[in-house]
């Protein structure tokens, strides 16, 4: 993990944000590769949830909405995790984590065993004041969750949409919550992005659809490819569910730190439509057109958190290997998908610029490429394999004469040569291929 963290920072995926500063705790900036790889994440999602389905719309709600919406959604008054203080080191602590080395005496003693507070309840929703006075009424959050708005919002897509029951409403963006202990780097953070599906059924079909979603985000995370050992599916437990539910899951991955859960999938019940109903005082019901019966639809929800995801992507990818000539090797093995750069441009000698100048505009064209023409090629190769490049495209002396090139594969490290009119086509092909 501080292998992949140095990586991260070095090379520009990710890095404590406010760095200059001495960083914030929980907070994470994205670098140039990192925002391509996020984005990459967010339009595959993007592609399979909404575009691919004649049955989901999108939407980009605000972020800060009326404030009865988290008072319906139950989170102003049970959106806490229970927390201790330390008297001594005035550190404080989830109540249910207290069974780790204390920070101060990491070899004497846990934290259990320090002088700890009784627990208290500590909601986890940021607050800010919106307009010119800062009182309780001008109270407002930053959401907790991108859903909530979905739920607000359910009616008026609908209609707008013109959709029937069953179909869904799906949304990227940024999510905040006030973490006790932000922590493994991105895993645990203060501001994320969550990437969330709400899937509205009839009462009858709520098992079906659970299942139809859980097989569908099953598939989507091991299309990325990941590796088949790394993921699983844990159930909830009954006693685990929230009370409104009736069924749950994660999907985990074997981080370096443990089994942990990138996504949920939740049938979440009537209950978020009927709350706001009841608080808004509207009726958010459907009515079947055959049989005429009016009815709350019952919700299957999907939430991944993107910087979760970009995290697991990156710790499967992550190999160190050693190569003929008794070298080593560090290689990114991202699906070309989500690889921030899909490729790179390395003419043999700078007297090459021009002509692979020319050859790096057509590609560029399409996809995100790097062009390198200094150093040692062994050494920009390796470069590349650092940051998941899935080919590299060599240009030299005889390309001149015989208009071809050479690629490399990332992962097979097998070079070919290719004619300089087929390599937008011979790309293409292998990237659709992996898809
Ligand atoms: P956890 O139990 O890990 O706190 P959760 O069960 O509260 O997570 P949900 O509320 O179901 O999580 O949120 C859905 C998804 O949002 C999670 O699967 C996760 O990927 C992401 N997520 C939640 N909290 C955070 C966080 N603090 N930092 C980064 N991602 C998060």
């Amino acid at each position: 993990m501080e292998e992949l963290v140095s990586l991260c920072a070095r090379r520009g995926f990710i890095f404590q944000g406010s760095e200059i500063y001495g960083g914030i705790n929980g907070f994470w900036d994205y670098g140039p590769l990192g925002v391509e790889l996020k984005n990459n994440v967010k339009a595959h999602w993007w592609q399979r949830v909404v575009r691919e389905r004649d049955d989901v719309e999108g939407l980009d709600s605000a972020i800060i909405a009326h404030p009865r919406t988290w008072e319906a959604s139950g989170h102003v008054e049970h959106f806490s995790d229970p927390m201790v203080d330390c008297r001594t080191c005035k550190r404080r602590f989830r109540a249910d984590q207290v069974d780790v080395p204390c920070p101060e005496a990491p070899a004497q003693r846990q934290v259990s065993e320090c002088d700890l507070t009784q627990a208290r309840h500590f909601n986890l929703m940021l607050k800010t004041f919106v307009g010119a006075s800062e009182d309780v009424a001008s109270t407002a959050y930053l959401r907790a969750e991108t859903c909530q708005s979905i739920f607000t919002d359910f009616k008026r897509v609908r209609e707008a949409a013109r959709q029937k029951i069953p179909f869904g409403i799906a949304q990227i963006g940024k999510a905040f919550r006030n973490e006790i202990n932000p922590r493994n780097f991105t895993f645990r953070s203060r501001e994320f992005e969550q990437a969330e599906l709400e899937y509205f059924v009839h009462p009858g079909e709520r098992e079906k659809w659970f299942e139809h979603w859980r097989a569908e985000r099953l598939r989507f995370h091991r299309e990325l490819g990941f590796a088949e050992e790394r993921l699983r599916v844990r159930p909830h437990a009954p006693n685990e569910l929230a009370h409104y539910a009736k069924a749950a899951l994660d999907i985990e991955y074997a981080f370096p730190f443990g089994w942990q859960e990138i996504e949920g999938v939740h049938d979440r019940g009537d209950w978020d439509l009927s709350r706001h109903a009841e608080f808004a005082g509207r009726d958010l019901g459907v009515t079947d057109e055959t049989t005429k019966q009016h009815f709350t639809p019952m919700v299957i929800e999907t939430s991944v958190g993107i910087d979760r995801l970009c995290l697991a992507l990156l710790c499967d990818a992550y190999a160190v290997e050693a190569i003929p000539g008794g070298e080593e090797r560090v290689v990114l093995r991202l699906h070309a998908a989500v690889a921030p750069i899909k490729v790179a441009l390395l003419p043999l000698s700078k007297k090459l610029a021009e002509p692979a100048r020319a050859i790096e505009r057509g590609l560029r064209a399409r996809w995100n490429v790097f062009y390198d023409d200094s150093g040692n090629i062994g050494r920009r190769y390796r470069r590349q394999d650092e940051v998941g490049t899935p080919y590299c495209v060599t240009y030299d002396f005889d390309s001149q004469t015989d208009a071809k090139v050479t690629v490399r594969e990332r992962d097979s490290m097998r070079q070919e040569r290719v004619g300089i009119d087929a390599l937008l086509d011979y790309l293409r092909g292998r990237m659709e291929a992996a898809d």
